[in-house]
């Protein structure tokens, strides 16, 4: 699965690169948009496999790592949450502002992926993708509401975190109360590397309680 996933994003990276060197940005944004919709149904798969960003990010963390410059904080200027909104506004705006003004398009998909690059070579990723990711709003609100989902079968659950520390979203997290794991779907890729990591095999993509965190039992 780990090969599968890795080629299907190459293959969305080259398609991605070969689209904007033509200056199909629309065309881009096109996917996106359909991949919207998609989360209804799946999640957001756009995020786990096809974002150009979230691609680039997997070396970028790897790298990050290898020359310890990771660290475990949040910018105080992302904690408030609302930054990826003003992120998605302010994108907007310009790229509106460059076509209808100066009759140019800026290459607003680039300036994110070097910004997803810069942050990422400091930071986990899961600061980019939920706190400053300006494609991660409406994701997060259309995946919430996804019919199938990676679900946590709790009674399988023996809360040894080990999902948690290869998420890349900050999706999955075992509650203090019961030590069992959820979740969110909202920030979940469907990625299933916690499903991979998982030594109880209790992470299964299924039906999803709508717009719930997604434990069931079995
Ligand atoms: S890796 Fe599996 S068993 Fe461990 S906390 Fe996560 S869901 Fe539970
Ligand atoms: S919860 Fe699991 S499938 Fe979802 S993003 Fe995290 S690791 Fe990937």
């Amino acid at each position: 699965m780990k090969y599968l996933t890795r080629l299907i994003q190459i293959i969305f990276f080259l398609l991605f690169v070969f689209l904007i060197q033509r200056g199909k940005m629309l065309l881009w944004l096109a996917i996106y948009a359909i991949s919207l919709l998609l989360a209804l149904v799946f999640g957001r798969i756009y995020c786990g496999y096809i974002c150009p960003m979230n691609t680039l990010m997997i070396p970028t963390e790897w790298l990050s790592k290898k020359l310890n410059l990771q660290t475990d904080r949040t910018p105080k200027w992302l904690q408030s949450g609302k930054v990826a909104w003003i992120s998605m506004f302010v994108s907007i705006a310009l790229m509106l502002f460059a076509k209808r003004v100066l009759n140019k398009n800026i290459p607003i998909l680039l300036i994110w992926l070097f910004i997803s690059v810069i942050i990422t070579l400091r930071y986990k990723p899961s600061i980019f993708h939920n706190l400053l990711c300006p494609f991660g709003p409406l994701q997060k609100i259309f995946g919430k509401l996804s019919l199938f989902s990676e679900v946590v079968y709790t009674d399988g659950c023996i809360g040894c975190k080990k999902c948690e520390g290869v998420c890349p979203s900050n999706a999955i997290s075992v509650k203090s109360e019961d030590k069992k794991a959820v979740i969110d779907t909202g920030k979940c890729f469907q990625c299933t590397n916690c499903s991979q990591i998982c030594p109880s095999d209790t992470i299964h993509y299924s039906r999803n309680k709508k717009g719930k965190t997604s434990t069931v039992n079995i």
